[in-house]
């Protein structure tokens, strides 16, 4: 799985040079500024195509995915997994928010540079930003990866979406407990839990690093009370 044509060919996304262009290009830019400022854990060119692209793609394949054409990536940080997902399907729209103005401002100016024309990036807490009226309940899918547990993500996350729409958390692979912990606040939300998936299992472990992949489906309209104040999602999690 060495370059961003294989994992295109390994996810059956099409591929063209220019978005290998954009992606190698995204990449060089941010092992560049993350000298200067801590963006990614991640210093490797090959670790990036793993954990940050292959990682990122690997919810592709869903129906949730495949049906939605405006997509939020709620603390997309480094632009991850939103930035890849817009170079590789440049028909959908993005919007990628995160709380931390360093962080957007840099994948603001280089999706700019880069001419990622379906990305908007915005600075504001999710708790802020699901007050607005035209971000509540406005997006067709919501992505998250590593940011919050799940109780806290679903308040963070499930606002934005609209019914019928879904929520798809990137989570670790042992994510069970914090699951069953999380279904009041699910429930709560408006959403229901359609399933879990690890991407690649049925092809034996072509796919050496991977998250687990958690469905939300939002099925009621969220309740005006939600989210909370910021802060209050994460210290007092809904049980
Ligand atoms: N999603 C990226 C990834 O997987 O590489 C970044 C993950 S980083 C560990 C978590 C990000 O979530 C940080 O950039 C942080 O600023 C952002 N974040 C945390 N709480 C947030 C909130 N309430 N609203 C918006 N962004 C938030």
């Amino acid at each position: 799985m060495g370059d961003i044509k294989e994992i295109f060919e390994k996810l059956d996304i099409a591929w063209d040079v220019g978005k290998e262009e954009k992606l190698l290009r995204y990449m060089d830019e941010i092992l560049r500024l993350n000298e200067q400022i801590n963006l990614t854990a991640i210093k490797d060119r090959e670790e990036f195509l793993q954990k940050h692209y292959l990682d990122s793609l690997l919810c592709v394949g869903s129906d949730e995915f495949k049906k939605a054409r405006r997509i939020i990536d709620v603390g997309t940080g480094a632009g991850f997994p939103g930035v890849p997902l817009a170079v590789a399907f440049p028909e959908k729209e993005f919007l990628l928010v995160d709380s931390l103005n360093k962080r957007v401002k840099i994948v603001a100016e280089i999706c700019e540079s880069l001419s990622i024309d379906n990305v908007c990036v915005l600075h504001g807490r999710a708790e802020e930003l699901a007050r607005r009226k035209d971000l509540r309940e406005a997006f067709d899918l919501c992505v998250s990866r590593a940011v919050a547990n799940m109780s806290t993500l679903t308040e963070y996350c499930l606002p934005f979406v609209k019914v019928g729409g879904a929520f798809i958390a990137y989570k670790g692979p042992d994510c069970g407990e914090e699951l069953a912990a999380a279904a009041k606040a699910i429930e709560t939300l408006g959403g229901s839990l359609s399933g879990t998936e690890q991407p690649g299992e049925s092809k034996g472990d072509e796919i050496p690093f991977r998250h687990t992949l958690v469905f939300i489906k939002k099925e009621n309209p969220t309740g005006s009370k939600y989210p909370r104040k910021a802060g209050i999602p994460s210290k007092e999690p809904v049980k």
